[in-house]
């Protein structure tokens, strides 16, 4: 098993090396990173959003076209929204192993405070995780401090550690050496 990162021409430079490494490190599975070779799809011009929906759709199309089996990430600078949800910080597709992420809403910038490359990359590998987690099995978890945690809001976002709790790492685990 190999997780697959493509990082979009648009999504923030020179961070792909660390969020890769970090993902790879938090799921214990090796991680490549690339230019995006998914084709952009869903941006809403009203809304100046893109449908996560319609972007899996691409991500599932391109996988099925070059028989990709391992989970396949795209990091996207857009933000996304989702039926229901005005906006989400990602959003995966377990059956098809398709996650993608927006970095729109990552960034201290967007909150009205001083950048910094430390948190932004912190965040994308934490997002990251947590979808990719989903394609390997794993649901949402109730310990605050996990990777599968789901949180609503930056500050839930910072909270977590860079970690899977003890019962998903061992359920995830058991998920792989079950393959
Ligand atoms: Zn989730
Ligand atoms: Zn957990």
């Amino acid at each position: 098993m190999h997780i697959h990162i493509f990082w979009d021409s648009l999504s923030p430079p020179g961070l792909q090396i660390p969020v890769t490494r970090k993902i790879s490190s938090i799921l214990g599975m090796p991680a490549t990173v690339s230019e995006n070779h998914v084709r952009m799809m869903g941006y809403v011009d009203g809304r100046k959003q893109i449908d996560a929906q319609v972007l899996l759709d691409s991500i599932q199309t391109y996988k099925h076209r070059h028989a990709i089996k391992d989970p396949l990430l795209l990091v996207v600078h857009q933000d996304l929204f989702n039926n229901g949800n005005s906006f989400v910080f990602g959003l995966a597709r377990q059956f098809v192993g398709a996650a993608v992420v927006s970095t729109a809403r990552l960034s201290n910038e967007y909150y009205g405070r001083g950048g910094n490359d430390d948190d932004l990359i912190d965040r994308i590998t934490k997002e990251g995780a947590h979808e990719v987690g989903h394609l390997l099995g794993l649901d949402h978890c109730h310990d605050q401090e996990c990777i599968m945690f789901k949180p609503d809001t930056l500050d839930e976002l910072d909270r977590k550690k860079k970690v899977l709790c003890n019962v998903c790492s061992e359920q995830l685990a058991g998920y792989l050496s079950s393959d």
